[in-house]
């Protein structure tokens, strides 16, 4: 065994619930901890601790990733009524993922994992569509009024200096109907905008965005212009440098452009049109378990995560002492996405080019046949696919990546 390569700065390391907790360590085991001289701060997500520490551990992980500035995150449970009886829960803790992205005011970036053998429903599609989806305000963040019977439904703004409300009417109501109020803020939106700029020219890729400025001339339209005076003040330079293009069109041209295209684009989408088309990704390029996740804040922090979740109904299976056949690529690909920004941080190549065997050696494994149940499902037939449990595909991607690094 050569010498193990050094990771220069400690990593945020995020651990997790269930199942991906169950994989989180295989991974280090296996795949990391053999090679790396790697140094962690270590922040234990579980439910059992968030409960423990009043959910204390979250806000101190998300300002180790500040500190740091990258970090990885294992999937972990929002807990719900049922949750909280099974883990005899204080109370109903917050989503963790929701915490720490309004700690570091980021974004969330999609991408899926593509291998030869696992085509895009699309057939076009060739490379992979990334997806930044606007967290924040919008039908997420609303009023709503069931409105009864005849009457004027208005929108009304009153300034905090006094002066004189502003007043639309939205419709005059000759009978029952339905009302709603929506907002968002130019210092979301901005954030928004920077971390979808600061992601593709990152991944050096074209970004796209969409709204409906031609019906929504103002609401819409307010979104076009604090892209465009980003863009404008702080990128153009860098983006044609880098010889990547920031390309704005309405959403409905862009849908019909995006289904034509051969991918390699970040989408940035409004909160509804990401949510919507973000699902539509993953499930046309196959697999929940085959997206990686970044959360991206304007001040560059980088967070990498799995997109799915903790696979509960395979820890029950484990737990009861069953195999599972659970996909690690996820996860993999976080740590490996981690790995790479960390290289690039530290000025250490030869961590990057770590990263990126470990990602050859397991794409290499799924397509020399051998997956977990859920890409048996999706991958093209073939007498060779075989399907393995959860460790055994680890061990293949070991045997893989040993050979690379020979
Ligand atoms: P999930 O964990 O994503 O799993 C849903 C289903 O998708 C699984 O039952 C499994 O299908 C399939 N699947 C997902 N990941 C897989 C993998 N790596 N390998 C193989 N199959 C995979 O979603 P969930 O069951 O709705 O949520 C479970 C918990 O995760 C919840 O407590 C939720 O709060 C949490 N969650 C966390 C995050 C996060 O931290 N990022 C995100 C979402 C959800 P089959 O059962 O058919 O095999
Ligand atoms: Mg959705």
């Amino acid at each position: 065994m050569t010498e193990k390569i050094k990771v220069k700065t400690p990593i945020v390391e995020i651990d997790g619930d269930e199942m991906t907790r169950v994989m989180w360590k295989m991974v280090k085991d296996k795949l990391l901890l053999p090679y790396l001289d790697m140094q962690t701060e270590y922040y234990d997500l579980g439910l059992k601790k968030r409960d423990e520490t009043e959910d204390q551990i979250t806000i101190d992980a998300a300002n180790a990733i500040k500190k740091y500035k990258v970090g990885v995150k294992c999937a972990t449970i929002t807990p719900n009524a049922d949750r909280v009886k099974e883990y005899n829960l204080k109370k109903q803790w917050k989503s963790p993922n929701g915490t720490i992205r309004e700690i570091l005011d980021g974004t969330v970036f999609r991408a899926p994992i593509l291998v030869k053998n696992i085509k895009p429903f699309v057939r076009n599609w060739k490379k992979p569509i990334h997806i930044g989806r606007h967290a924040y305000g919008d039908v997420y963040k609303n009023q709503e009024i069931a409105v009864p019977g005849p009457g004027k439904g208005e929108i009304v703004f009153t300034p905090s200096d006094g002066k004189e409300p502003i007043r639309r009417t939205i419709q005059d109501f000759a009978g029952p109907g339905v009302l709603q109020g929506i907002h968002n803020t130019d210092q979301s939106i901005e954030s928004f905008a920077k971390a979808c700029f600061a992601y593709a020219f990152d991944q050096k890729i074209d970004i796209w965005f969409s709204t409906k400025d031609t019906i929504s001339k103002t609401y819409d339209a307010r979104f076009r212009e604090i892209f465009n005076s980003e863009y404008e003040t702080n990128w153009k330079d860098k983006f044609e440098q880098a010889g990547i293009t920031y390309f704005f069109t309405l959403i409905d041209d862009a849908v019909a452009r995006i289904m034509k295209s051969e991918g390699g684009m970040l989408w940035a989408c409004k909160n509804y049109d990401g949510d919507v088309m973000s699902d539509m990704l993953a499930s046309a390029y196959g697999s929940l378990a085959m997206m990686t996740s970044v959360l991206v804040s304007p001040d560059n922090y980088f967070e990498y995560e799995a997109a799915h979740g903790t696979v509960q109904k395979h820890y029950y299976k484990h737990q009861a002492g069953e195999k599972t056949s659970t996909n690690s690529m996820a996860l993999i690909f976080a740590w490996t996405g981690c790995l790479k920004k960390r290289g690039e941080l530290d000025n250490t190549p030869e961590v990057g080019a770590f990263a990126q065997k470990l990602e050859q050696a397991a794409l290499g494994t799924v397509e020399n046949g051998i997956m977990t149940g859920d890409l048996l499902e999706v991958a093209d037939e073939n007498p060779n696919n075989k399907k393995v449990n959860t460790e055994d595909f680890m061990d293949h991607i070991k045997q893989n990546l040993d050979k690379k690094l020979q």
